[in-house]
């Protein structure tokens, strides 16, 4: 894999990106449409946007994919819509998703130990059918 240049995710906080997301929505008086609801199906048909990018290819064809600048391209867009759903949503509920994020990844450490999981694909236990 080749090494990552996150010069801006390093500059850029998620909060930064939640104020710019709040402008984005608050300077067209979108509010209005942003329910949770709303939010949440946004996020879904705009992670369908991505999928389908990758739709039909195959495991190789997808890691090569973004070799392509142009492939690169609408993917990074169509991650970026999924994100800014995320963010959106975030605003909406008012929740601290870093506090979200971080408590959920101590819980899927929890449910995937190392010693149990490395290097084996996730499998979901029964969890008296709650998906989390
Ligand atoms: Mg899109």
């Amino acid at each position: 894999m080749k090494a990552l240049s996150l010069q801006r995710d390093s500059a850029i906080t998620l909060s930064v990106l939640r104020e710019a997301v709040s402008r984005f929505v608050g300077e067209r008086k979108w509010e209005k449409f942003h329910s949770p609801k709303n939010i949440a199906e946004s996020i879904c048909i705009e992670a369908s946007e991505l999928l389908e990018i990758f739709q039909w290819r195959t495991t190789e064809e997808s890691r090569a994919l973004s070799r392509n600048p142009k492939n690169a391209k609408r993917v990074s867009q169509e991650l970026a819509d999924v994100i800014i759903y995320c963010l959106a949503l975030a605003n909406a509920i008012q929740m601290d998703m870093s506090d979200a994020v971080l408590s959920k990844l101590r819980e899927n450490s929890r449910r995937y130990p190392i010693t149990r999981c490395k290097g084996t694909a996730p499998r979901r236990r029964n969890h008296g059918g709650r998906k989390t």
